[in-house]
């Protein structure tokens, strides 16, 4: 049984007055981590006011990227082990929008994946699909290669610290466009059937994919029902405090 994971991905909105109200607001009124584990990836600027101010509370505050060093010569980036000593879980990694944007590369991710697990972190690998499957074809040859290229290296039991996340970028960021529910499903479920190619089963049935592009009230009932979707990654939804603690009462 995979325990359901909800991730609020903030982005670069919010400015730290903002954000802390907001984690003030919903840090006393999440379920218990038993049922539900609830994060938010917040800006590196806020990490470690946020991380604080919720140290006895079931949420916890997440990286939305890091650098794959630890450290050395790199001006403006953030170390994974600088991450682990704030007391920071998971980071997400190779997010659509760093690839296109940062151009950042499958080798690049892979680096970053290592560096995180090296570093003592739990990576959520984003891989993404820029168009439908069926509309253009090599759309899930290309999903599947970044899961691959990902987790190059990876051991078995490294995997444990690791999940996915199938964001086709095609239905991020629009509030409307979200994948159906089953096209949703279908891409986690490939991605689990491409970790039993490369682990075995037992990995495979363990790791949480989460799905994330335009998740919603209006179809996160339909999205958590789904057999290989363990979770969610959430954005614009997430900005306010009392619709992302509606969206967690529904998961
Ligand atoms: P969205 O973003 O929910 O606004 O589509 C999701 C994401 O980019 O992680």
């Amino acid at each position: 049984m995979r325990k359901p994971l909800v991730v609020g991905n903030w982005k670069m909105y919010k400015t730290i007055t903002e954000a802390v109200n907001y984690v003030d607001q919903i840090k006393g009124a999440l379920p218990t981590p038993e049922k539900v584990e609830v994060e938010i990836a917040v800006p590196t600027l806020f990490l470690q006011s946020l991380v604080e101010r919720t140290a006895t509370s079931p949420l916890k505050i997440a990286a939305e990227n890091c650098f794959y060093h630890d450290e050395g010569a790199f001006t403006g980036e953030t170390s994974p082990v600088a991450l682990r000593q704030l007391g920071v879980k998971h980071v997400i990694l190779g997010h659509s929008e760093r690839r296109r944007l940062f151009y950042e590369t499958d080798e690049v991710v892979n680096q970053k994946v290592h560096a995180a697990l090296n570093a003592g972190i739990c990576p959520i690998l984003c891989v993404d699909e820029t168009m439908k499957r069926g509309q253009s074809h090599g759309q899930v040859a290309w999903m599947v290669s970044q899961v691959i290229a990902g987790l190059k290296g990876v051991n078995e039991d490294e995997m444990a610290r690791v999940t996915i996340a199938y964001e086709p970028s095609w239905a991020i960021g629009s509030g409307k466009v979200a994948a159906t529910p089953s096209e949703a499903n279908e891409g986690c479920y490939l991605i689990r059937q491409t970790i039993a190619a490369l682990y075995n089963d037992q990995i495979a049935n363990r790791i949480r994919v989460l799905y994330g592009g335009s998740v919603n009230e209006t179809n996160l009932v339909d999205l958590m029902a789904r057999s290989d979707i363990d979770g969610v990654l959430i954005g614009r939804a997430s900005l306010d405090p009392t619709n992302f603690l509606k969206l967690v009462s529904i998961v």
